[in-house]
């Protein structure tokens, strides 16, 4: 069998989910023994996203080679549960950058250089690279922003000679749009829907499905005026209603019949049925917890939701496992003051303090590390999160009043954190951090080992300051130790005080790599301290 493509584009409005949308239709394809991998392809000229504040992205999501990338490949991995890599994810920049390198080489002797065919053959390329690997049988591809912006006009060009070029039962477009509920009319409206499918048929693209991001459920009439007007057959209308939790869309897109209407365009036949079994398994223990825990995540960015979206999806399927519910809430690590530690911290049964980049709110997460130390909360704290643990750790139990990181204070006397050797040299920002999958060895007998119940893990990483061997032995001394390190470079990796019920930070992010199949360990024990420090609490 050829490989197959499916297109995915958005019309209407953006923030309808194509994303979940995409991955959701991948499941399927997946859960039916087919071999899938999702692409990005995104149309800001940023050759990645690592430079951008996350205040204007979300998060940065990193995969296993270390390539920062678009949120939305975080969600492609916890649906599948299958890495991606730096070719999952394209943007205008990168496709620029080839092209430009390529004509400063002489690729293009002679030729003027233009948007149509030069820039449009690279994007082919791309899109048509993971497919050529001869890995996948299916590759999905999300074509970032809305049919209509100027700057995705390039990709859907290139998507629409896809359509010419390859055989018709190999690549199928579908179009996710929105049918507005007028309140006040009480009616779905799909106006917007007709305009859209409008302007891509301009562009020569007719999509082969449309789904309908809805709130309310559309009547059969309503799909039969979308079909007629948009030209698709009536079974290719999909209604995508409202759902509670992203990981239902599989299950609506299934009833829908969203998976078997693309092997029917794609002329496939007798596939078997998919088989969702351990999906449906955490779709039950998520929707039928039997506890709930509160978790305070102490950061800067708390005002944006997909700031901090693989730790929230990491509470998700952490919460399942524990057959709880998890209330995150965010605290505003700048708000965090001496006085109000109490009152901004006490109710709640965890703290986790997140990643992050920058001065602002420092000395917030310090003291947010303070009072769960102190107070015996369970601490759980990512990559800038264990360095503010250590430094409040070294500051406030070793006595090194001075202790401090070099990100905020880049003349430190006593730097506990410091920017890493290879990092000094440094003037490019773009693309130089430490990043993607590194091994860590974990001693035996300690938090770490009995969370993880091997000694040998991998994590993915993102940063440029580590733990100063320097203050290894002092701090080790006094109480918190260095669980795991580099097997290579030594570097530490995760932080543990022994004496504390669960106090762990780790310099790597875990919840990169957690999925609804598999929840990521210290996650899953974090919630599982945290419930029996609620336990405790209410036992008082
Ligand atoms: N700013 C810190 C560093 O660069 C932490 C990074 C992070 O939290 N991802 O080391």
């Amino acid at each position: 069998m050829d490989t197959k493509y499916i297109f995915v584009t958005g019309g209407v409005s953006s923030s309808l989910g194509k994303g979940i949308l995409t991955a959701s239709l991948a499941k399927l394809l997946q859960a039916r023994k087919m071999r899938v991998t999702i692409q990005k392809f995104d149309p800001y000229i940023n050759i990645d996203p690592g430079t951008l504040n996350p205040y204007e992205h979300g998060e940065c999501y990193v995969t296993e080679d270390g390539a920062e990338t678009d949120l939305d490949l975080g969600h492609y991995e916890r649906f599948l549960g299958v890495y991606t890599s730096k070719a999952n994810n394209v943007t205008t920049g990168k496709v620029y950058k080839t092209v430009i390198e390529k004509e400063r080489e002489g690729a293009y002797l002679g030729k003027t250089v233009q948007v149509v065919p030069h820039i449009t053959d690279e994007i082919k390329r791309r899109m048509l690279l993971l497919g050529k690997t001869g890995k996948y049988d299916v590759v999905l591809t999300e074509i970032g922003g809305t049919v209509g912006d100027i700057e995705s006009l390039p990709f859907i060009e290139a998507e629409r000679q896809l359509h010419w070029e390859l055989p018709d039962d190999d690549i199928v477009t579908i179009h996710l749009t929105l049918i507005p509920y007028l309140r006040a009319a009480k009616e779905l409206k799909t106006k917007p829907t007709q305009h859209s499918v409008k302007q891509l048929q301009e562009y020569g693209i007719q999509p082969d499905i449309i789904v309908c991001r809805t709130e309310m459920p559309l009547f059969e009439s309503m799909k039969r005026k979308v079909a007629l007007f948009c030209n698709v057959k009536e079974n290719a209308v999909i209604e995508c209603l409202d759902s509670p939790s992203i990981y239902e869309v599989p299950l609506s897109m299934y009833k829908e019949g969203l998976d078997r209407i693309v092997l029917e365009k794609f002329g496939i036949k007798g596939a078997p049925e998919p088989d969702l079994t351990n999906w449906k398994a955490f779709l039950d223990r998520l929707n039928h917890p039997k506890y709930s825990v509160d978790i305070a995540v102490v950061g800067k960015y708390v005002e944006l939701q997909d700031a901090y979206k693989s730790i929230l999806e990491s509470f998700v399927h952490a919460g399942a496992a524990n057959l709880s519910k998890v209330n995150v809430h965010y605290v505003q690590s700048e708000e965090l003051k001496d006085g109000n530690l109490d009152e901004k911290l006490g109710c709640y049964d965890g703290i986790l303090v997140a990643p992050g980049f920058g001065e602002r709110g420092l000395e917030g997460k310090i003291r947010a590390c303070k009072y769960a130390r102190e107070k015996g909360v369970p601490f759980f704290g990512i990559c800038l999160g264990l360095q503010m643990a250590v430094i409040e750790f070294a500051r406030d139990v070793c006595g090194i009043l001075d202790a401090n990181s070099t990100e905020i204070d880049p003349g430190a006397a006593d730097p506990v954190i410091d920017l890493m050797e290879d990092q000094k040299s440094l003037t490019i920002k773009g693309g130089t951090m430490r990043l993607g999958a590194y091994k860590c060895h974990i001693e035996n007998d300690t938090l770490a080992y009995r969370i993880y119940g091997k000694q040998d893990i991998s994590e993915r990483h993102r940063h440029r300051y580590e733990f100063n061997d320097k203050y290894l032995k002092v701090i080790e001394d006094h109480g918190m130790k260095a669980s795991g390190r580099n097997p290579d470079t030594g570097l530490v990796e995760i932080v543990e005080i022994t004496s504390h019920p669960f106090f762990i930070g780790v310099q790597f992010h875990p919840e990169l790599k957690s999925t609804p199949e598999h929840p990521q360990p210290i996650f899953c024990a974090f919630v599982a301290a945290a419930l029996k420090h609620k336990g405790k609490r209410d036992a008082k």
